[in-house]
């Protein structure tokens, strides 16, 4: 299937408009009906662009049909959200999402040697180009913190003196750069620690026309953080990147923020609050509706206060 018969908009569509006018479109993650309802109730209600993402962990764990089962039954207004692949780790895997109907992949071949990247992201690209559908690459390493004993500080952060060939030899639409930011929930040591911003101006002005994306951009709230641990969570230590810093990227070109922590820890928070609160409760209708509409109170506050994409529709 064509994307288009799902009414999606590919990302470049959306991505060149952020990069005109100075806003970010939210990259929102999901994996189930919730999920994924939470976000389009959020981009709804602010009338924003959004892009729904799907890791292919979360491909496999909603099964093909189901996942574009729920895109075609889906209500949202045509045009303005994409559905893209986050962290296709192979041609294979960016190819089977194109094929299914999704208007946009992510090839992430950061950690492979770099003229391997290159030939497989612009293979991505000669194939997604065909039928019109947006492709990020990556270059440059996040942070691995998905796994609290796998914490890694190998941050490689992105050269900008590569940034103008790799896009020009991969042909790629987007690229997600590595200028301090890190995947999962526990992103810094320390809250001060400040992005690379010095790195995000050089590569900015070396590919000004090519939408610039932040991975692993969730701000962590602190109330989430709380009421986790209140109700039963043992999540300690956790902090993301402030919002100020977010704003002041968007503001250099960085056009698609990546937010997934920041969802999982609304909807957790939801669930564990009302199981304790209601011990009686055994519907999972009543704490999974709870917990989507916090998530949806968590992606308005993003799109309001961090990305400017309010009635960017
Ligand atoms: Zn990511």
């Amino acid at each position: 299937m064509h994307y288009s018969e799902f009414g999606l908009s590919n990302t470049k569509t959306l991505l060149t408009r952020a990069l005109r006018d100075g806003y970010a479109v939210p990259a929102f993650n999901f994996y189930n009906m919730e999920t994924l309802n939470a976000i389009l109730a959020a981009a709804e209600i602010t009338q924003s662009p959004v892009i729904l993402a799907v890791s292919e962990s979360a491909l496999e764990y909603m099964g093909d049909d189901i996942l574009m089962g729920l895109i075609r039954g889906a209500q949202y207004k045509k045009n303005s959200i994409a559905l893209h692949l986050d962290h296709g780790h192979s041609f294979e895997s960016c190819k089977h999402a194109i094929d299914l109907g999704f208007s946009s992949v992510m090839f992430d071949g950061s950690a492979l040697p770099l003229n391997d990247n290159i030939k497989i992201s612009r293979r991505v690209s000669d194939y997604a180009h065909r039928f019109d559908v947006s492709v990020e690459t990556e270059l440059g390493q996040l942070r691995g913190t998905e796994d609290k004993n796998t914490k890694s500080d190998s941050n490689i952060f992105t050269n900008p003196n590569m940034v103008q060939d790799f896009v020009k030899q991969t042909q790629t639409d987007s690229l997600a750069i590595a200028i301090g930011t890190s995947h999962g929930a526990y992103k810094r040591k320390n809250k001060n620690e400040s992005l690379r911003f010095d790195i995000l101006e050089r590569i900015a002005k070396n590919i000004p026309n090519t939408p610039l994306v932040l991975h692993g951009a969730s701000s962590i709230p602190q109330k989430y953080i709380k009421d986790i641990d209140k109700f039963g969570g043992d999540i300690k230590n956790a902090y993301g990147i402030s919002p100020a810093q977010i704003r002041r990227a968007i503001s250099m070109h960085i056009t698609k923020v990546n937010i997934d922590s920041d969802s999982r820890l609304a909807f957790t928070s939801a669930v564990r609050k009302t199981l304790y609160q209601n011990r009686a409760v055994f519907d999972p209708r009543i704490y999974l509706s709870t917990a989507t509409n916090e998530m949806t109170k968590n992606c308005i506050a993003e799109i309001q206060n961090i990305m400017g994409s309010g009635y960017k529709i």
